[in-house]
């Protein structure tokens, strides 16, 4: 059950929006979140489970929350909707909330949140991203429904495997069979071998200035909106990001060793200049995409991160998308090399909140919420 936009238009038109407060999970992006919204004059509420969690904002006045609500369980979130909405709060998704809540429950949470939560369901499954990204252009690496066609180094996902624990490298068929588990449930990707990039994007369908994404299908001839660049980053990945250090793949496999690739930190990068031109087509496509994936989609809203490897034949492969602000933004809590030509100390968390200050003043706020 999601929410749908008469329920949305119900619940703001009670909300006093001279008084909006941003309302965040104490994780992720959430320092990002908060000093953005401080910046941009909001009232900020902090949502924590355990005191740890609360304490160590205290060593980040400029980002505390003006106030907390502290819970047994995230799950409490859903019965607090009333208590958020008298207090005319707005909640800003990241991925922690989306995967503290379960996604069905975010769907269904009743009070406003920032962008549309509708995409979710495309970007909850491997094989509809596959059929958006595709849909928008991008190319992304081979999957292999039968293991006797990997003809190159494939990387194995299985099913449920969170932040990249349980995923394992074949280097052919043979190295496959011999370390599978036939058992679990997986995807077979062809292993995209050059560097990896992580594109974070702002698309904001209330502008009308800018480089303009040009709608397709049913939506041919419009422009959707205004589409930026806010900033790029490199996942620090354990342990594959070390492990050549230790021998090879064959060896460390005999010790009963495998890489993994958690996310322990985040890197800032630029891309060669030249391959901007592509990054964009690659997002445009993507925005346009949204609007076309079912009738009367309400498409990309704000943040989202296409994850991309680039080849050496320079040509992009997109392996995944993230439709929210992602935590490889936190690099540019200042502004990244991207946005500080637009205007300075822009960072993704605080252009959430300009969104939600210019929509306020042009009656608009109902187009980027859901
Ligand atoms: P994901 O869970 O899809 O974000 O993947 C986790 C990590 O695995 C990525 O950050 C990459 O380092 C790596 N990875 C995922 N898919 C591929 C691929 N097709 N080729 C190479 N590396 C990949």
């Amino acid at each position: 059950m999601g929410v749908d936009s008469d329920t949305l238009a119900t619940w703001l038109a009670a909300y006093d929006q001279s008084q909006i407060t941003i309302g965040v999970v104490a994780s992720h992006s959430s320092l990002q979140i908060l000093h953005g919204a401080r910046l941009e004059g909001f009232k900020t509420l902090g949502i924590a489970v355990g005191e740890n969690r609360r304490r160590y904002y205290r060593a980040f006045p400029g980002a505390e929350p003006d106030e907390w609500l502290m819970l047994e369980d995230y799950r409490e979130m859903l019965d607090y909707a009333e208590w958020f909405r008298k207090r005319n709060v707005v909640i800003i998704p990241h991925g922690s909330l989306v995967e503290y809540l379960g996604s069905s429950n975010f769907r269904s949470l009743q009070v406003p949140t920032f962008g549309n939560r509708g995409i979710l369901h495309w970007e909850s499954s491997r094989e509809r991203q596959r059929q958006w990204l595709e849909a928008g252009g991008c190319t992304m690496p081979k999957v292999y429904n039968d293991p006797h066609d990997i003809d190159g180094p494939v990387i194995v996902k299985y099913a449920g495997a969170k932040g990249g624990r349980g995923y394992f490298i074949a280097r052919d068929y043979r190295d496959f069979r011999r370390n599978a588990d036939l058992e679990g449930e997986f995807t077979i990707q062809e292993y995209a071998l050059g560097c990896r990039y992580y594109i974070h994007f702002f698309f904001d369908p209330t502008a009308s200035d800018g480089f303009q994404v040009q709608g397709r299908g049913s939506h041919a001839g419009q422009n959707l909106g205004r589409l930026e660049l806010m900033s790029m980053d490199r996942r620090d990945e354990a342990n594959v990001d070390e492990f050549y250090k230790l021998g090879s793949l064959r060896d460390l496999r005999e010790k009963g060793l495998e890489p993994s690739f958690v996310v322990t930190g985040n890197q800032p990068v630029v891309i060669r200049e030249s391959l901007l031109p592509r990054a964009f087509e690659m997002a445009e496509g993507t925005v346009a995409a949204s609007f076309e994936l079912e009738e009367g989609a309400k498409g990309m809203i704000g943040p989202f991160c296409l994850e991309t490897i680039v080849t050496d034949q320079l040509e992009f492969k997109v392996f995944e998308i993230s439709a929210r602000i992602v935590a490889g933004s936190n690099p540019f809590i200042g502004g990244s090399p991207y946005s500080d030509i637009n205007e300075p100390f822009m960072s993704t968390g605080r252009r959430i909140a300009r969104s939600i200050k210019k929509s306020i003043a042009e009656g608009t706020l109902q187009d980027i919420l859901s």
